[in-house]
């Protein structure tokens, strides 16, 4: 048998609908948008989980045991214990398809993919507003655990920090946990102060957030000394301390603002806000000027620095199978803008931090300084010694 086409396969898919297929091996009940009943395969019944049909895309999964899903050619493989070849003559075989039927073949598949595509983009939107719903509900970052935090680090905060705000008591989500039904939702595992960050994306908008959680410790009972660090989080599984910082939401091209300005002509941007903060604490307490500058958090390496036009290499690292490890370049990938700087910005300062491994670190900084160059705009690239991030070196000062 020569190679199936897609078409072909499309049209074997819509001449046995997988509701008549699958009921014809078990029996189903119709419960929301699917219909389900014990599993064909491993007679898994709705109790020890669950084998579902989806009418809408055409597709099954069992949840019991198989722990599989697919297709109606794959359920009849699976339930028959036959091969593709066999499950397609099982269903029909495959029937010539002229012009005008793969034609309409190709058209129902695009608006399936692009129904996906849509409730994708449904979903991420809902899930901006509902950060931006936290962003709005948190407080000011001054004269809170968040600032406290800051402050035992040896980190001032400007007095007008938009970017900054605290959530007093924020929830740490992680992993999933099943209820008696066997469905699935997510875990919350930690709830504490946090401070959050909001990036904005290049349109002006809020895009998603940059959360720390925080814990305060009394060192002493009897001389109660309020000491804070960040939180340990531990996943209740494993074991294994969780990082006690997440992004969520989109942060593509997006930053957030430390210290705004509406025109500024220098421009400081680093990965973490503690990076950036060092190095505005070190300005402002050596008295130098502020008022032409803006400072920025990108939130990672990536994200300040864009994507490269592709990977090579790392000079020394290797993966577990000896083959070298693949770094982003040190050219951008000129389709993706990066991040907006302003037109205004004759002086851009890009702070690497060198807690980073130093090849990843050192690649994306000459990657943001090639993507950011402009006539007549200087671009510095400032690396914290190895091992030692910005905000290191200033409490060492
Ligand atoms: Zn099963």
């Amino acid at each position: 048998m020569a190679l199936i086409s897609e078409d072909e396969l499309d049209e074997i898919r819509a001449r046995n609908p997988i509701f008549d297929i699958a009921s014809g091996y078990t029996k189903l009940r119709r419960s929301g948008g699917k219909l389900l009943g014990p599993c064909p395969m491993c007679g898994g019944k709705v109790s020890s989980g669950r084998f579902e049909v989806f009418e809408k895309d055409n597709s099954w999964a069992c949840y019991a045991y198989c722990n599989t899903g697919g297709d109606v050619i794959s359920l009849v493989q699976q339930v028959e214990g036959c091969d593709f070849r066999a499950a397609i003559e099982k269903l029909g075989g495959r029937t010539a398809i002229d012009a005008a039927r793969a034609k309409e073949l190709f058209e129902e598949r695009e608006r399936k993919r692009l129904a996906r595509e849509k409730t994708s983009a449904d979903y991420r939107e809902a899930e901006r507003k509902r950060l931006f719903r936290t962003w709005r509900s948190a407080l000011p970052i001054h004269a809170t655990t968040a600032s406290f935090y800051l402050e035992a680090r040896g980190l001032a905060l400007p007095d007008h920090c938009p970017g900054l705000r605290y959530l007093p008591s924020m929830a740490y989500w992680h992993g999933e946990q099943l209820d008696e039904h066997g469905r699935k939702s997510p875990r919350q595992i930690h709830k504490g102060p946090a401070m959050c960050g909001a990036f904005i994306r290049p349109d002006g908008k809020f895009g998603g957030l940059h959360l720390t959680w925080l814990a305060t410790h009394e060192s002493n009972e009897l001389h109660p000394l309020l000491t804070f660090s960040k939180a340990e989080i531990l996943d209740p599984d494993s074991g294994e301390v969780l990082n006690s910082k997440k992004m969520r939401g989109s942060k593509t091209g997006a930053y957030i603002a430390i210290v705004m300005h509406d025109a500024p002509r220098r421009l400081v941007i680093g990965e973490g806000i503690e990076t950036v903060l060092s190095v505005w604490t070190a300005m402002h307490q050596a008295g130098r000027p502020l008022d032409d500058m803006a400072f920025w958090a990108a939130g990672d390496l990536g994200n300040l620095a864009g994507r490269a036009n592709k990977t090579i290499n790392h000079p020394t690292l290797k993966r577990p199978n000896g083959q070298p490890q693949k770094v982003p370049d040190r050219f951008p990938d000129l389709d993706d803008p990066g991040l907006s700087i302003p037109e205004s910005v004759d002086e851009l300062i890009l702070l690497g931090d060198g807690d980073s491994e130093p090849v990843l670190t050192e690649y994306a900084m000459e990657r943001a300084a090639r993507r950011y160059a402009r006539e007549g705009r200087v671009i510095r690239i400032a690396f914290a010694p190895a091992g030692l991030d910005f905000n290191d070196l200033l409490r060492a000062a």
